[in-house]
């Protein structure tokens, strides 16, 4: 399986760190490796002195597809769960200033922890207003709501389709919204949807 994540795609967010972008989607990936299940422990890496989240809802592919019209996206994917995008800011600022590939600040081992469970589309009454949210130590940090989605669900699987065949089991990370920040050993983060928390991961 792979992971498949979208840049910039909530308009806070956007401006917060990206300047306000407007293009394509921007997508990346991370390799099965950077995967963490099961609520378990993140260690702080060594290359690394500014590790911030980013939740994001992740779909979980069901169906082999590529070049998959808007229209017929919806039929790639089946549950929703959420995830965080760990990101070794620093090297990631190093990158962009020298126009360089993200893979050392987005992909390292473990960078993706992910909910043990996904829920079914069908238990959503509508895609375009899900609520998320992240707390950081029992404080609020993040909230989302798919409906500030520059690109919605559907345009990211056609597009990402257009390039890379999506597989059965690959995940699509969606994007953050804004508030993302750092996190320091000790730390606790706690993601949940529609209120219900799906996924739990402290920092060691
Ligand atoms: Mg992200």
């Amino acid at each position: 399986m792979k992971i498949i994540c979208i840049g910039h795609n909530y308009a806070a967010h956007n401006r917060e760190l990206f300047g306000g972008y407007k293009g394509n989607p921007v997508f990346f990936m991370k390799p099965d490796t950077a995967l963490l299940r099961n609520n378990a422990p993140l260690y702080y890496p060594e290359f690394t002195q500014d590790l911030q989240y980013e939740v994001e809802l992740v779909l979980r592919i069901h169906r082999v597809g590529r070049c998959i019209a808007p229209t017929f996206a919806s039929r790639y994917y089946n549950e929703i769960g959420i995830g965080i995008d760990f990101t070794a800011r620093d090297l990631q600022r190093t990158c962009k200033e020298q126009g360089l590939p993200w893979e050392c600040c987005k992909s390292f081992d473990y960078s993706a922890p992910v909910s043990a469970t996904f829920i079914p589309i069908a238990n959503f009454a509508d895609l375009k207003n899900i609520n998320f949210s992240l707390t950081l130590n029992q404080n609020v940090v993040q909230q989302g709501n798919t409906a500030d989605m520059i690109f919605d669900f559907d345009h990211i699987v056609s597009y990402i389709s257009n390039f890379v065949t999506l597989k059965m089991g690959d995940l699509i990370f969606t994007g953050t919204p804004a508030g993302v920040g750092a996190v320091k050993i000790g730390d606790t983060l706690a993601a949940s949807i529609e209120g219900q928390e799906m996924l739990r991961t402290s920092i060691k």
